[in-house]
């Protein structure tokens, strides 16, 4: 099963994506969670990145693309795989098809997780994140342990640079502006799941599967 999964900043793509992948024994790969990685790691990609994170920009295509393109090769993704937070825009949707074409490998679904914008500004307000495994935390509704220091990891807990006001207002603008023209386009390829995010984790998971059984029946 080949997945994508799309949605705003902070409409809570990752913990379902990263449940999905559970659920199915496969990768899940965010390429938000790879560019963070290569940020604290000070890679290439890191430093090439950080500015553009930091504003809440869009990292330039070529960057992304050559990521996706070397993600998806390893050994891992043979079976399938869930994608978070890519693509972000048509171009890079464009480059994914081309990429899956040409594998013989075209994707099962693409999920898009819709949230009212009031709750989404909330949950990022609230929203914590672990430096070293990505687990994600929420100051009300999952708040960290005192020490800060991640239970599933031990890895530190923070709030992402990118979380700021500010940058969330632009990280929303950028998104209606690039990534909500992605469901017309997977919409005319009849593949758009319409998933609604205030709906628990848990039971969305139940709902997708539920839906993908029925397309494989
Ligand atoms: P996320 O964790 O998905 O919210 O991504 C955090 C930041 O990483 C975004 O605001 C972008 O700066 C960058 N990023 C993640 N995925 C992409 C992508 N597919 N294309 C361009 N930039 C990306």
């Amino acid at each position: 099963m080949r997945l994508v999964i799309i949605g705003a900043p902070g409409a809570g793509k990752g913990t379902r994506a990263k449940r999905i992948a559970n659920k199915y024994g496969m990768p899940h790969i965010s390429t938000g969670d790879i560019i963070r990685a290569a940020i604290r790691d000070g890679t290439i990609l890191g430093m090439k990145a950080r500015g553009y994170v930091e504003k809440g920009e869009l990292v330039p295509d070529d960057l992304i693309i050559e990521l996706i393109e070397n993600r998806l090769r390893e050994s891992d993704c043979k079976d399938g795989f869930i994608l978070d937070g890519f693509p972000r825009s048509l171009s890079q949707a464009k480059a994914l098809d081309k990429l899956l074409t040409t594998a013989d490998k075209l994707l099962t679904a693409v999920i898009t997780v819709e949230v009212p914008v009031e709750e989404i500004i909330t949950r990022i307000k609230n929203r914590l994140i672990c430096g070293n495994c990505g687990k994600d935390y929420n100051i009300v509704t999952n708040p960290p342990p005192e020490s800060m220091i991640c239970p599933a990891c031990g890895g530190e807990i923070y709030k992402r640079a990118d979380d700021t006001d500010d940058t969330v207002r632009h990280r929303l603008s950028v998104y209606e502006k690039e990534t909500a023209l992605l469901t017309s386009y997977y919409k005319s390829k009849k593949i758009l799941m319409k998933l609604d995010g205030l709906i628990p984790p848990d039971q969305a998971v139940e709902y997708i599967d539920a839906i993908l059984k029925g397309k494989h029946e």
